[in-house]
């Protein structure tokens, strides 16, 4: 399958900021664009339907899958959570690149389906900050914490999975970081060769 925009995988384990780098480069970058997740989690305070995800219930995640409409899906420590297959083509289509927010299972499944997307892993820059950032309310238990730690722990081991790894320790250089691998990826031949096909015409006429 052939595609004119470019598929990103963004992994992290909850805490190593992801979304915010996300939502800083959309910012500044009109040419790509995010991926809604169904899931069936609750919906959190502060969350918006359609915008953070789509939170469906089990029996609407489960007809999703047995109609073939999830690009991938995965448990994720307890909770549902799928990409929907035809918005990411119609986009790849169009050109537009696509950025998943998505976990280690999620990005092996696509990988095998469209092996050139490009995966990229966050990781926070200390076990201790990532703690506290587990932590940012303040109001949890010791076991809570020590839970959501070990499923970072259990994320972060795929890291090897993955092609770029950015530790998000300063977030403008982090930032930075992330949009380095987007300009270098749209510069490699293929990429170029298509934007500049007339331009290449001409030089070797
Ligand atoms: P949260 O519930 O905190 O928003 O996300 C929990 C985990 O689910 C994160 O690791 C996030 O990347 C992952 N996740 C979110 N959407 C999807 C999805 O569509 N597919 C998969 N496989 N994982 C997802």
């Amino acid at each position: 399958m052939t595609h004119l925009g470019t598929l990103y995988i963004l992994s992290a384990p909850s805490g190593a900021g992801k979304t915010s780098l996300v939502r800083a480069l959309l910012a500044e970058d009109q040419q790509v664009r995010v991926s809604v997740s169904h899931t069936t989690r609750a919906m959190r305070v502060g969350e918006v339907e359609g915008q953070d995800y789509n939170f469906v219930s089990h029996d609407e995640f489960n007809a999703m899958i047995e109609a073939g409409q999830f690009l991938e899906f995965a448990d994720v420590f307890g909770n549902k959570y799928g990409t929907s297959q035809a918005w990411v083509i119609e986009q790849l289509k169009q050109g537009v690149d696509v950025i998943l927010e998505i976990d280690w299972q999620g990005a092996a499944q696509v990988r095998h389906l469209m092996p050139e997307a490009v995966c990229i892993f966050i990781l926070p820059p200390s076990r201790d900050t990532l703690l506290q950032r587990l932590n940012a309310r303040g109001q949890d238990s010791a076991e809570v914490i020590a839970g959501r730690m070990a499923e970072a722990v259990s994320e972060m081991s795929h890291y090897p999975e993955f092609d770029y790894l950015i530790v998000n320790d300063d977030f403008a250089t982090a930032l930075r970081d992330l949009q380095s691998v987007f300009v270098a990826q749209r510069l490699r031949q293929s990429s170029q060769q298509v934007r500049y096909a007339s331009l290449l015409t001409e030089l070797l006429s």
